[in-house]
């Protein structure tokens, strides 16, 4: 298949400034878990973006100074010439394929803590450290301002020796520089504070400074917001941006615009649709004449070019797309827009950096495996041998089971026990504001649609003897878990109901069961789950309270960034909030609540009680054919394994990661002993002197 010429104009070049980038797909800088701590995987992984057409790729945000340090989240770094060694890694594997890379020169200041350099983080002011540790900034005097300045341009050097193409100054999302321009928290008495002017005089210097330090040969970027803040009816509060922008629009290369609210920006598709940017972008185009780019969880072609013609941007810039297949523009280019691989919008890959660790991602369970697993997000090797498998269970785990297995060239049948595909993923989908799941189930569909090699058996809920009966070569079960009705307090699963009392799980909610009475959600759970069935629920016209053990609503949503988002909406919604909170019984009429610190019991009259607890594995076709022979698995006529949620209940992100795994690693074993290759600073062969 070729390019449907309607989307020519995505892959015009752009010039910016002294370079041009192929094409108008530009990856935005976006944080992976990995920054100067896994150099190797990092490079691997921005390197496949480039091969997939990604005409532009950044870098995360990339520390200026170690005053400027964000660990345990790991970003980036230009502090020395090992740094330049360590991005040239990239720089090389994204030049290879004819892209150009951008490195986001970065200032913390209020935000970051240095609890690794344990430098003293500078700012505007004393400000209290906002990510919630209790250290201050010191304020920055002029000596302070014009040492960063040098220390901006000496890292604007070092990225241009690294390879980098483009160079940011970072003036946005509650940064050092963005302080400096915001009129409310700039109270400074010096020719940095006071009038707009004043304001934005750092941006200003710093826009001059690097283009004078390596404008000959790099793009001088400047990523910025297009409004202050979100007003309370949701329309965005401008203030003095356009005259901001107006006073700096042709002084960098390229505006990469963003706007105040991070939740909004890269929202969650719960909460935010795609193009969510758009309001705000209405003027920038207008008041300069360089190349501007902006993100909006692009993933239909269409869009983009409606987001060019109609003059929004110019770049279609993307993180998380870009993150779920990172052969987006590759796919547009050859025509193939059904294999497009669509983000879901569950920031499961910002979780990464959240919590320290490599990005991941649910769509994609090649991300951050490209070096340490050498994984490819498109190539798969070809089958081992002429075998043939029987994959059990079409969820998450299966269907990309299945696709991978497929794609090697093996014969195999998938046989999935409900009419629809998907498993959890269709249902989930089912509940408010989590549709765009489905696109997990929908990309893995389509794509089996056109292998000929899978035959996909509907309504098969197979036994031991039907396993037995199809005389696979390999069998692997993939037939997920079930909620729970009773809890963990710990130790050990207790029952908080008598028998004879009804106790409801998502399971019941998600097949049409609801209560029809005063309803409390009990959420152990801790991240999505709990509220979703909660507002579903109240969508049935009952009164809802959610009581969880924990001190904050889906404490793990934190990780994907929605937590205050969850919170927000069910308050608005009106479901009642009980916090720090265990469920102890429930009688019928009467649940017991028992405070997580004093111990102090408390009654609660509902009607219905529904358990967002844990999950129970489906593993008993596992265990069936297992004790056929004894435990002796050798002795079966074909190899076993379980898979996703029906080995180990967990995110979805992981039953995709399964699946994919046991694809790849079927004929093509990995030493246990060494299942990835490390990446961590190698000390070499020498040994310390004593
Ligand atoms: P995972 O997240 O691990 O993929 P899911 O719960 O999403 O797990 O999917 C498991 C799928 O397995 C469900 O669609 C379910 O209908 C299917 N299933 C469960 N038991 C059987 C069985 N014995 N035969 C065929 N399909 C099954
Ligand atoms: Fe999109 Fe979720 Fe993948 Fe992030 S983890 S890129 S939000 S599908």
């Amino acid at each position: 298949m070729t390019r449907d010429p309607r989307y020519d104009i995505l892959f015009e070049p752009v010039k910016i400034g002294p370079v041009t980038t192929r094409n108008r797909f530009y990856q935005v800088p976006h944080c992976t878990g990995m920054g100067w701590l896994r150099p190797r995987s990092l490079a691997e992984m921005r390197g496949v973006k480039a091969e997939g057409g990604w005409g532009v790729v950044n870098t995360e945000y990339c520390s200026i100074h170690p005053s400027s340090d964000d660990l345990p989240h790991p970003s980036a770094s230009l502090w020395d010439d090992s740094d330049i060694r360590a991005h040239r890694l990239m720089t090389d594997k994204v030049h290879a394929h004819g892209s150009l890379a951008g490195a986001e020169l970065w200032y913390g200041g209020i935000r970051t803590p240095n609890l690794n350099t344990r430098e003293v983080p500078m700012d505007l002011e004393s400000f209290p450290n906002s990510s919630g540790h209790p250290f201050q900034t010191r304020r920055m005097d002029k000596t302070d301002i014009r040492t960063f300045r040098h220390w901006h341009r000496k890292a604007a050097l070092r990225a241009k020796e690294a390879g980098f193409d483009i160079v940011y100054v970072y003036a946005t999302h509650g940064y050092l520089i963005s302080n400096f321009l915001n009129p409310v928290m700039n109270t400074r008495g010096d020719e940095y504070g006071g009038s707009l002017e004043n304001r934005t005089r750092l941006v200003r210097e710093l826009i001059e400074e690097t283009k004078d330090a390596v404008g000959d040969t790099c793009a001088v970027a400047v990523r910025f917001s297009a409004d202050e803040k979100i007003g309370a009816d949701g329309v965005p509060i401008l203030g003095e941006r356009r005259e901001m922008f107006e006073m700096l629009s042709d002084l960098p290369d390229l505006w990469d615009i963003n706007i105040a609210d991070y939740s909004l920006e890269m929202g969650v598709s719960r909460f935010v649709n795609e193009a969510p940017l758009e309001p705000y972008m209405q003027w920038v185009k207008s008041v300069t004449d360089k190349p501007v780019v902006t993100v909006g969880r692009f993933t239909s072609p269409d869009t983009m070019v409606s987001q060019v013609r109609r003059g929004i941007t110019d770049l279609i810039g993307a993180a998380r797309p870009s993150i779920a297949d990172p052969f987006l523009p590759a796919k547009i280019e050859a025509g193939e827009l059904d294999a497009i691989r669509e983000c879901i919008g569950c920031n499961v890959c910002y979780s990464g950096d959240t919590i320290g660790v490599p990005i991941r991602c649910t769509q994609n369970p090649t991300m951050g495996e490209e070096w340490r697993k050498g994984w490819h997000p498109e190539r798969v090797a070809s089958r081992g041998s002429d075998t043939t498998v029987l994959v059990v269970g079409a969820g998450p785990a299966g269907l990309e089971a299945a696709r991978t297995l497929g794609k090697r060239g093996y014969q195999v049948t998938l046989a999935e026990a409900n009419r629809e595909l998907g498993g959890r993923v269709t249902s989930e989908s089912t509940l408010p504001g989590m549709s765009e799941y489905a696109r997990v189930r929908n990309y893995r569909q389509q794509q089996l649609h056109e292998m000929a090699s899978v035959q996909v058996f509907r309504e098969s809920r197979l036994s031991a003897e039907d396993v037995m009966a199809v005389q696979a070569d390999h069998v692997v079960i993939a037939t997920g878990a079930s909620w729970r009705c009773d809890r963990f307090d710990g130790d050990s699963y207790v029952s908080v109901a008598p028998k004879g009392v009804t106790l409801l799980t998502p399971d019941d909610i998600m097949a049409g069961k609801l209560p029809d009475g005063p309803t409390l959600v009990y959420d152990e759970d801790s991240y999505y789950m709990g509220g979703v069935i909660a507002e579903r629920v109240l969508q049935a016209g009952v009164p809802v309270t959610l009581v969880t053990p924990s001190d904050s609503v889906s404490a793990w949503a934190g990780m994907t960034s929605e937590r205050w988002r969850v919170r927000s909406h069910l308050m608005k919604l009106g479901v009642a909030l009980e916090l720090s909170h265990s469920l102890t019984s429930f009688d019928g009429e009467t649940a017991r609540l028992t405070c997580e610190y004093s111990g102090v019991e408390k009654a609660v009259q509902v009607s219905s009680v529904v358990m967002v607890t844990q999950r129970r594995p489906n593993d008993a076709l596992y265990q069936t054919l297992l004790d056929s022979v004894n435990g002796h698995v050798g002795d079966l006529p074909f190899t076993l394994a379980r898979i996703g949620d029906c080995e180990a209940p967990s995110i979805i992100a992981a039953a995709t990661y399964a699946g994919h795994r046991y694809a790849q690693e079927l004929d093509n074993p990995v030493d246990p002993d060494q299942p990835l290759k490390h990446d961590r600073i190698d000390v070499g062969q020498s040994r310390m002197p004593g």
